[in-house]
């Protein structure tokens, strides 16, 4: 998808007002109705249906008048919100060139006003799955189906306050600089994916950093889940760097262990079969596969009081895994245009949480840095469930 930040020049305030106008209406609605539009951005004269237009004509929303004259927003009309919300608020100055392209995220270089470059995550929950999960609605509980916007924007709530609480604990990840609705900024890393190389001048020495880094995780009360050659960057001097937190998982939840040692087998498969390096066949290797149980004894109980105090309420968790089953049931049916489909989720219990924990709160611009998410952290915890 293109992010040309220059649309951002040729917005007006009105335009912004409405754009926010649709967000805000989408905690009720699917399809937000014209007249509700009107209303929330309360312009004069009917202003709201020009700059209706004016948004629509560079696809920050869709319409649809199946059922009734109504918007909703695309995902670049919620990328522009979040862009726009970290511009006000001085983090970021331009959108550059993007980096990556995960299989639920894009992943754009910004950079600050000053010349320094960083990253920014836009989370994409449900862009590979949200018709798969929508067409078995079977599965699917009454109230537990959830918009693309909530579940993105829990996404990077979740990776925001994983990297910020990891970082502290002294793990390599990127620092977490801030977050916004499905947005998370972070340090530009000046490494490559593990994926890309095919030969290392120490691969024990990386292997036993990776095995080290599971276990330390494992202390913490952590299990990533998604220990891979993709999610692991290296730099020329061969150090390390850990990414993509959203599928984490604490140690309590029932499959902990198999998780764990499912993270352990893959380096052990990326070393053995893509670097010519065989743990088992090194003898000077003191650890082939650390002990689950060794690191859990070794607990460290803080880290989900930190994870509370980012605001990442264990209902927010219970939220996401739910979504994480349904997207299991339903297979991997692929559908790389949730936008076009109907995707939004009617008046859920969880759009009342969305819209009672802040998610449009910045949409003016705030300049809380996040201060509204962690406000309401009085949730369960996360890592200790
Ligand atoms: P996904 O959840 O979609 O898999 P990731 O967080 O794994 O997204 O990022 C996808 C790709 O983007 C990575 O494999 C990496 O190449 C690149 N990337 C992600 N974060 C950074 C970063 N902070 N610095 C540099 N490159 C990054
Ligand atoms: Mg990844």
């Amino acid at each position: 998808m293109k992010l040309d930040v220059n649309v951002l020049r040729y917005m007006s305030k009105e335009d912004f007002r409405v754009l926010t106008a649709v967000e805000m209406g989408q905690k009720n609605h699917e399809i937000v109705p014209s007249s509700l539009i009107d209303s929330i951005a309360g312009l004069k004269h009917g202003g709201s249906f020009k700059c209706l237009k004016h948004l629509l004509r560079n696809k920050l929303v869709h319409h649809d008048n199946s059922k009734y004259d109504g918007y909703r927003l695309t995902y670049l009309g919620y990328d522009y919100l979040a862009i726009k919300a970290l511009v006000n608020r001085g983090a970021i100055a331009g959108v550059g060139r993007q980096i990556g392209v995960g299989k639920e995220s894009d992943i754009f270089e910004v950079t600050k006003e000053d010349g320094e470059v960083m990253a920014l995550k836009l989370h994409r929950l449900g862009r590979t799955s949200f018709r798969a999960v929508k067409s078995k609605r079977d599965y699917l509980r009454k109230g537990s189906h959830f918009s693309w916007l909530y579940l993105s924007r829990l996404a990077a709530l979740k990776e925001y306050a994983f990297m910020k609480a990891l970082g502290e604990h002294g793990l390599p990840v990127p620092q977490a600089i801030d977050h916004n609705r499905h947005a998370v900024l972070m340090t530009l890393l000046d490494a490559y994916p593990l994926v890309q190389v095919r030969q290392l001048s120490h691969p024990r020495t990386v292997y036993e950093q990776l095995m080290a880094m599971l276990s330390q995780l494992a202390s913490l009360g952590l299990v990533h889940c998604d220990y891979n050659e993709f999610n692991l960057l290296i730099n020329e001097k061969e150090e390390l760097t850990l990414i993509d937190f959203p599928q984490m998982v604490s140690v309590g939840h029932p499959n902990a262990q198999e998780l764990f040692e499912r993270d352990v087998e893959c380096i052990i498969r990326f070393f053995s079969k893509k670097l010519g390096y065989v743990p088992e066949r090194d003898e000077e290797l003191e650890v082939i596969r650390p002990s689950f149980r060794d690191a859990v004894a070794s607990i460290q109980g803080s880290i989900d009081q930190e994870l509370r105090a980012s605001g990442f309420k264990q209902k927010y968790q219970d939220d996401l895994d739910r979504f994480i089953i349904n997207q299991q049931h339903s297979g991997s049916e692929d559908d790389s245009d949730a936008e076009s489909g109907s995707s939004g989720a009617g008046s859920s219990e969880a759009d009342e949480q969305a819209s009672s924990s802040g998610y449009s709160s910045d949409a003016e611009g705030g300049s809380s840095r996040g201060t509204r998410d962690r406000r309401g952290s009085h949730g369960g915890s996360y890592a200790a469930a």
